[in-house]
This record gives structure tokens, C-alpha cells and sequence, in this order.
């Protein structure tokens, strides 16, 4: 397979999104930019490990959740690369409350972050994409997106509008050639699951057939499919990576 896309991915320095960077700079990319919010010390020990996979890394500290900050950073990347063919919109962040006792500021902040993100990026990156007539952008969503869960109502909401938004903007840019697709993670062990107790631990593992939770790269993997072009008749799907929890 020839390493020559040009890859964006938010939210690139933990946990799944840095196993997606590491994916498509060893599979799919000559040049990959990726997004963080924090971390410049996590960031620049990514950056390394980018270019020694012999890709050329462009790592961006902004918050995704703004919308002018978005433009900027595309324009960024295309100035920088001459061109943007991958964008994995996978920034999320989760404040987990019981309905009752969850705040305004919880609410908006998770749907700011996870949702209004897609918006941001998928716009920003639109105008390129067609140009080229060609871009394959991966959501990453949640399974409890599809089906809920109690003290996730922010997240869930913020994760079900992602699967609404891929299936409306894969209809509307099927035609230029770019193919829009989420990915439903089930549980993953990464610093968001870390926070789980043993007894919550248990009573999710009773819910996966597989007994197990997943791990970065069981998502990766699918991840790098989808931006490469042997997926390139499938658009508009949710594709879930969860051990069987959700069929
Ligand atoms: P994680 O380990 O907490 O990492 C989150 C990443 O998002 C970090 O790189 C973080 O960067 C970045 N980020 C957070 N807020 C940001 C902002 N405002 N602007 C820019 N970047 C921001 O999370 P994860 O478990 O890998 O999750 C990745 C995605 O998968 C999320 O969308 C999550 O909802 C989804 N997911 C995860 C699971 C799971 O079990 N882990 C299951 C289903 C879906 P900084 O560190 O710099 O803030």
C-alpha cells in the first residue's frame, strides 16, 4: 500500500486517537497533523514517534469545541501539506452525572467538545475535500450513542447527534467522492475508562459476550480501513467495536 494521504486527527495525543495517529503514519500517510488541548509534552513524544514511521507530523494545541480556531487549523494543514484527505474527528470528553444532578456547564461542555466538534471540522474541511473530489472523514462516536446509558445523558445525547450528523453529511457529499462513516466503540481501556471502579467494571464486563474490554487498536484497525480506499463504497454506516454488546 503507498504511503501518500495527508491525515487530520483530533484529539490525537491519548488514549484511541494517538493509536489512530500511530495507524495511519505506519499504514496510510506521508504527512499527518493532529490536534490536542493540553498535553505539549505528550504531544511532541507523539510528534517523534510519528517521524520515526517516516510521515511527517504537525501536531496543533487548540480546543476543538471553537469554531474559528477549526478554520484555522485546516487552513493550517493545507497550507502546510497542500492538501487534507483524512479527517478522524475522535477529541471527547465525558461529565458523568445522574440527570438530577448534572449542571448547564456539564452539559454544554461534552456536547461543545464531542459534538459541535464534528460541525467544526467536517465544515473546515468540506470546502478542500470536494475540491479534490476525494476525503474519507471518520466520526468516532459511542455505542451508548445507540443505546443509552444512565449518567451519560450529556455524552449519549453528544454521541447519538454524531451518528445523525455522519448520515446526513454522507448523503450530502456522496456524490463528491467522500465517504463519511462512525465508528461505535464499545469500552476501551484508556484514561476515560480508568475512572471505572471495580464494581462498575464488573457489571459492564457481564455485558460483553467477549468478557473483555477492547483495547485502542481493535478501533484503529477499523479506523485505518475506513480511510483507506479499500472502503471505498461504503458511507453513511456506524460501525461498532465492542466485543458483541451491542448486535
Ligand atoms: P482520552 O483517553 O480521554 O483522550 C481524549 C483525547 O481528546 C485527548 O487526546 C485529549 O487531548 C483530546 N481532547 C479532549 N478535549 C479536547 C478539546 N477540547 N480540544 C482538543 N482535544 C481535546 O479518550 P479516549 O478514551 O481515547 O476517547 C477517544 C474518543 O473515543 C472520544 O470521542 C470518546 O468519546 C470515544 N469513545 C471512547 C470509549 C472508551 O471506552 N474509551 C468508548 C466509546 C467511545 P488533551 O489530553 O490534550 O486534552
Amino acid at each position: 500500500m503507498q504511503k501518500n494521504k495527508v491525515a487530520l486527527v483530533t484529539g490525537g495525543t491519548r488514549g484511541i486517537g494517538r493509536s489512530i495517529v500511530l495507524s495511519l503514519a505506519e499504514n496510510l500517510c506521508s504527512h499527518l497533523a493532529f490536534v490536542y488541548n493540553s498535553s505539549d509534552e505528550l504531544a511532541e513524544t507523539l510528534k517523534q514517534e510519528i517521524e520515526k514511521l517516516n510521515c511527517e507530523a504537525f501536531p496543533i494545541k487548540s480546543d476543538v469545541s471553537n469554531f474559528n480556531s477549526s478554520l484555522d487549523v485546516v487552513d493550517q494543514v493545507v497550507a502546510k501539506f497542500g492538501k487534507l484527505e483524512i479527517l478522524v474527528n475522535n477529541a471527547g470528553v465525558t461529565k458523568d452525572n445522574l440527570l438530577l444532578r448534572m449542571t448547564e456547564d456539564d452539559y454544554d461542555k461534552v456536547l461543545n467538545v464531542n459534538l459541535k466538534s464534528v460541525f467544526n471540522y467536517t465544515k473546515a474541511v468540506s470546502r478542500q475535500m470536494m475540491k479534490q473530489r476525494y476525503g474519507k472523514i471518520i466520526n468516532i462516536t459511542s455505542v451508548v450513542g445507540l443505546i443509552g446509558n444512565a449518567g451519560q445523558s450529556n455524552y449519549a445525547a453528544s454521541k447519538a447527534g454524531i451518528i445523525g450528523f455522519t448520515k446526513s453529511t454522507a448523503k450530502e457529499f456522496a456524490s463528491r467522492n467522500i465517504n463519511i462513516n462512525a465508528v461505535a466503540p464499545g469500552f476501551i481501556e484508556t484514561d476515560m475508562t480508568d475512572a471505572l471502579n471495580d464494581e462498575q467494571r464488573k457489571a459492564l464486563l457481564s455485558n460483553i459476550p467477549m468478557s473483555k474490554m477492547g483495547k485502542p487498536e481493535d478501533v484503529s484497525n477499523l479506523v485505518k480501513f475506513l480511510a483507506g480506499d479499500e472502503s471505498s463504497y461504503i458511507t453513511g454506516q456506524v460501525i461498532t467495536v465492542d466485543g458483541g454488546m451491542v448486535m
